[in-house]
């Protein structure tokens, strides 16, 4: 029998979404004024809904289970099948979101293969279909700000800006995979609605770094909301006396988002202090959020089994293709966690 650390000393770096709701937010949740959300009467979503409007400078939003969820109602809301969607190959909605944008709304995707996550105008420019019967129609540009696989990247809002101008002067809608853009806005001192300015529509997720259990929100103009709220409800994301979850969601905006540099610091001294090990290369400059991608390939040990010793000694990552692992930092994990993580780490590597 193998001793496996106790439940309570594991440090899990496997994700930003393994949070726990916090006392404080189960506090917020207790008291959650509720109603029947499909009637539109849940006082504690409309607050939120319009919190996170306001914040990126949208008409309206919408409250949905996932942030799947809420880039497939975005894709279905503007497009016919048989379009296209520019975007980048290692995107979300590219690589982890099952399939759907074919399968639910018959789409073709188009990626581009991006550097850390970022595509620029003339790259998307040289994709855009000439209007011929022979051609799908392209009709959104997305985009994914901070960029997940690329190890939580950001994309410059110079480079927005001038994809901005390119979607308008070929009428295709931009979108923003926006999940983690609370990580961007803490990194770079931009606000929300300054990135949104630039995009159609904008999704962000409650249930990544600011720790909500469940949820993320769609925003857009009138027309836009209008529509995506009855895709929600043919994808069955209609809920009912969902301001139990919907309160923790506005107690994560109003306290966990600033709080993000705290695990910003710890991902930097992750990165650089396990970089100084042997046989991890990191690629420092793309450190620039909670996400750090380290590649193994030069330690003579294989991924399968690094996960295994470092869960042996009580530190949780995933696999991040065939030679690298991923390591993300959130509200759950202090800077002596990253510390002790760090001990156990050069264990496994320096042994
Ligand atoms: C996590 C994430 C999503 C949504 O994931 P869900 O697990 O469906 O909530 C979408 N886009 C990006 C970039 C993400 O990191």
């Amino acid at each position: 029998m193998r001793n496996y650390p106790e439940r309570s000393s594991v440090i899990d770096l496997r994700s930003d979404t393994v949070t726990k709701p916090s006392l404080a937010m189960r506090e917020a949740i207790f008291k959650a004024e509720v109603g029947d959300d499909v009637f539109g009467d849940d006082p504690t979503v409309v607050k939120l809904e319009m919190i996170i409007a306001d914040l990126l400078g949208k008409e309206y939003a919408l409250f949905v289970p996932s942030g799947t969820m809420a880039n497939q109602i975005a894709l279905r809301s503007l497009t016919q099948p048989g379009d296209e969607v520019i975007l980048e190959k290692d995107s979300h909605i590219f690589n982890y979101e099952a399939g759907s944008a074919s399968a639910l709304s018959g789409l073709q995707l188009l990626p581009i293969k991006g550097k850390r996550g970022v595509i620029t105008k003339e790259q998307i420019e040289a994709e855009i279909r000439p209007e011929d019967i022979h051609h799908p129609r392209s009709k959104i540009i997305s985009l994914e700000n901070t960029h997940n696989r690329a190890g939580g990247t950001i994309f410059p809002l110079d480079e927005i800006k001038r994809i901005f101008k390119l979607a308008k002067e070929n009428n295709l809608k931009l979108y923003l995979d926006g999940a983690r853009l609370w990580n961007a806005v803490i990194a770079t001192g931009i606000p929300l609605h300054k990135w949104a300015k630039n995009f159609h529509s904008v999704s962000v997720c409650l249930s990544k770094g600011l720790g909500a259990p469940i949820g993320s929100v769609l925003a857009g103009d009138e027309e836009f909301i209008k529509k995506a709220r009855r895709i929600r409800k043919m994808y069955g994301g209609g809920m009912r006396q969902v301001g139990i979850i919907a309160s923790a969601g506005i107690y994560a905006v109003e306290n966990n988002f600033n709080r993000l540099i705290e695990d910003h610091r710890n991902a930097k001294l992750l990165a650089e202090r396990l970089s100084e090990l042997k046989g991890i290369k990191i690629d420092l400059e793309s450190v620039h959020t909670n996400i750090v991608v380290l590649d193994i390939s030069e330690s003579g040990k294989d991924v399968p089994s690094v996960i295994k010793e470092l869960k042996e000694k009580g530190v949780l990552v995933v696999p991040f293709g065939k030679t690298k692992i991923r390591v993300v930092c959130h509200l759950d994990v202090t800077r002596d966690d990253i510390l002790r993580a760090l001990e156990k780490f050069k264990e496994v590597f320096e042994s």
